[in-house]
């Protein structure tokens, strides 16, 4: 049986592609092996969002082409696939296969094209490719990633998305039901929909809300989440079902970017600082105990200190439970690598305003896990901690708690007083799900 190992960079939407591929690939008799040395075929499922990831590739191509053994096929899929093409074919002569998002398909066909001396670079979008035929190969056995949607319509103008994913098309409501029936047959009882816009999901019947409540009835399944979604595809439709389903969790991802709305037009976000802080309101006036995490970017073209005071004003007002910090990475082919190049921040100026947005979003996650010591949840025990003899929890607004365990505490749901911080993360006690009702007088 030949062997293939797939390694992923990026989002969680790399990560279900890559269980798409192996999926494929096993029903193609294929067997997954999980180190590169001795496969027969190697695939490298790349990100492009950033310079240094694109970097990070090239770096671990090189490391790969001295591993491999005699004839196996070295293959790049993904997002640098699509960015790239058959420039990746005329730069690096040992890669055979360049397949990008929407060609997955064709994997077989051109592993068996590698074997014969063929190079081949498929990076032609499909707008009506889902994979419906393909049954994922899942790695993780707690909780399942499903996507949703593929491609996004907007055309944020520092973001490469649109180019390396095409436009957005969602998949039919009946199917991701159907694939969240089979995950809670197998015994996975949370799954996360995913999508590059995943609340502005329509499959021209049913848009998210019917999809959120449709998702949370399916028996077996207690906790459903979603990245990433838009601020302007906050519906009061869709707020009214997260909050009306029981499963469907309270936290919201919810990407600010900038806190200046002068900046947030230069990177065509289509919404304004007070827009981003009333969708924060109404989501936590109708989601009580709701979790609240962003992504910012520092050091986009033209940001001045006042814009940059703006975003620090922004975590302040709205005190995120935690953020996700970018400095800006200018990518080929989009706008904003067409801005005046006096715009441009300078490294040290950008150094500098990213450690304080750091300073701030943790000072600001800290003392909101200190307020909350004492505190009993329900978390989901999902894995091993990296340290000790801990396993690491999620409660329901996403906050990582550390737990005693063993290996069968996987997957099981545990009710625990958070007893310690570190800052960032807790460690937890379990106590006893139900206490017992005082004595009747
Ligand atoms: S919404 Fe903007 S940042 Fe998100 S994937 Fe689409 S273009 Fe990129």
């Amino acid at each position: 049986m030949p062997s293939v190992y797939i390694e992923t960079y990026g989002c969680q939407m790399n990560v279900s592609d890559s269980e798409l591929m192996y999926g494929k690939l096993r029903a193609e008799g294929y067997e997954s092996v999980d180190v590169p040395h001795g496969a027969d075929v190697v695939l490298v499922n790349t990100c492009a969002i950033r310079e240094n990831a694109e970097q990070r590739v090239i770096g671990r191509l090189g490391e790969l082409r001295r591993d491999l053994k005699p004839g196996a096929i070295l293959g790049v899929t993904g997002c640098m696939a699509q960015r790239l093409g058959a420039r990746l074919l005329e730069t690096d002569t040992r890669v055979q296969i360049v397949v990008g998002p929407d060609a997955y398909r064709m994997l077989p066909a051109l592993i068996d094209g590698a074997r014969q001396g063929e190079r081949f670079s498929a990076t032609d979008f499909d707008l009506e490719e889902h994979y419906e035929d393909f049954t994922a190969r899942r790695f993780e056995g707690v909780k399942a990633w499903i996507p949703v949607q593929r491609g996004c319509d907007y055309r944020c103008t520092y973001c490469i998305v649109p180019t390396t994913r095409g436009p957005e098309r969602s998949r039919r409501l009946a199917d991701v039901v159907r694939e969240t029936r089979d995950v809670a047959e197998q015994g996975i009882t949370e799954v996360v929909l995913l999508g590059q816009t995943v609340n502005s999901y329509h499959d021209g019947t049913h848009d998210f809300a019917d999809l959120l409540r449709a998702v949370g009835a399916v028996e077996g399944i207690r906790r459903v989440r979603y990245t990433s979604p838009h601020p302007n595809d906050f519906s009061d439709r869709v707020i009214a079902a997260m909050a009306e389903t029981p499963a469907v969790c309270e936290h919201v991802h919810l990407p600010m970017q900038s806190g200046s709305t002068a900046m947030l037009k230069r990177m065509l976000r289509r919404y304004s600082r007070e827009d981003y802080l009333a969708c924060v309101e109404r989501l936590r006036a109708a989601i009580p105990g709701l979790g609240l995490t962003t992504d910012i970017i520092v050091g986009f073209p033209g940001e001045t200190d006042g814009e940059f005071e703006e975003t620090l004003s922004l975590c302040r007002a709205v005190r995120f439970d935690d953020a996700f910090t970018f400095k800006f990475s200018a990518r080929e082919g989009t706008p904003a690598t067409r801005m005046p190049p006096e715009w441009t921040v300078p490294d040290a100026v950008v150094d500098a305003r990213y450690d304080a947005l750091v300073a701030t979003v943790r000072g600001i996650s800290r003392e909101r896990n200190m307020a909350r010591l004492g505190q009993r949840l329900e978390v989901l025990v999902e894995k091993e901690a990296r340290k000790g003899d801990l396993y690491q929890a999620r409660s329901r607004d996403f906050k990582t708690v550390l737990v005693p365990g063993t290996a069968d505490s996987i997957g099981r749901y545990l009710h625990v007083e958070l007893s310690g911080t570190t800052g960032a993360t807790f460690t937890g006690t379990p106590v006893a799900e139900r206490h017992a009702l005082p004595m009747a007088g």
